[in-house]
Formats: C-alpha cells, structure tokens, sequence
C-alpha cells in the first residue's frame, strides 16, 4: 500500500525526500499542482523544480484528467510525456505511466492536489502520494469548489495521522 505525504506545494519536495522514502518516479497532476486552474503558464519555481528532479535522476511524467488538447502542449513545453483523460482516481491512469517510466509501483509517487482524484486514485493503484495543497480555488469551477468542501475532512484526517510535511 502507498503512503501519503501532504506537502503545501510541489516545489517543496526535494530529491533527498524521495530518496529517503524510496521514491524514483513521480507521476505529475497539471491543475492546481504545477500551474493554476486553466492557466498555460507554470506556477513560480516550477521550472526549476523539475530540472533539479531530472538533475536528480528522477523520472517524471504527466497524468492529468484533462483533455489532450490542454494537457498535450504543456507536457511538452516541460519535455515530459504525458496521460491525458487519465480518469483518477481510477488506477489505470497511474499503472500505465508505472509502465512507462520502468518503474515498480511502489517506487512511484502522484504529486497532486485533490483528495476525490488523485488521492483516491494512488489508494486504488499502489502508488504513494504527494498531496498538495491546491495553489488556488478561487477561480475553480463550482462542483470543483463543492468537491473541495468535501475533501476538508480527508485533509484533516490525513494531518492528524502526522503525514505533513
Ligand atoms: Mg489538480
């Protein structure tokens, strides 16, 4: 079974903390992870935090719920491949990017930021997780928002257990 580590922000999570929990691979969400909600550009230090993961001997790659046409060009702005429509928090999304990084499961950590996705999506396939806080709600849509009400008794659950970061 993966753990979970929540973390406020991805550029928070350095190589020596994969290192330590034996995490080689990390399976990147888009939205609210390394960029706001529907933006194409990157959140602050983003850019520099995946050179110093690659730097680092890290493999990365994109598993989102997005549609190709908004996640295809931002993979590639990052030089990363990419799992569009990956339908978290079903685990198949997750196992195939496993699969393409050459990686067992249990080497792999999602970085994301929602509990009813992400979170549930690395309970279902194995993997751990790096569960962020959104970078920004405000201009999230209304079920999302609705959803993030939802996820507050998860997060704080998950505190308790003394899994932040
Ligand atoms: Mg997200």
């Amino acid at each position: 079974m993966g753990k979970t580590w929540c973390y406020r922000r991805a550029i928070d999570i350095t190589p020596e903390d994969l290192k330590e929990r034996g995490i080689r691979g990390l399976l990147l969400d888009i939205d609210n992870t390394l960029t706001t909600y529907g933006s194409t550009e990157l959140a602050e230090g983003v850019l520099e935090w995946l050179d110093t993961m690659k730097t680092a001997g890290i493999a990365l790659t994109v598993v989102s719920n997005a549609l190709d046409r908004r996640i295809a060009p931002f993979a590639e702005k990052l030089g990363l491949r990419h799992i569009s429509l990956a339908c978290k928090p079903s685990p198949i999304g997750f196992w195939r990017a496993a699969r393409r990084v050459g990686l067992p499961l249990k080497q792999c950590a999602a970085v994301g930021d929602q509990i009813f996705t992400d979170w549930f999506g690395t309970k279902f396939s194995g993997v751990s997780c790096f569960l962020l806080e959104p970078i920004r709600t405000d201009n999230e849509k209304p079920f999302l928002r609705l959803r993030r009400r939802w996820e507050k008794p998860f997060r704080r659950a998950l505190l308790k257990k003394g899994v932040q970061q």
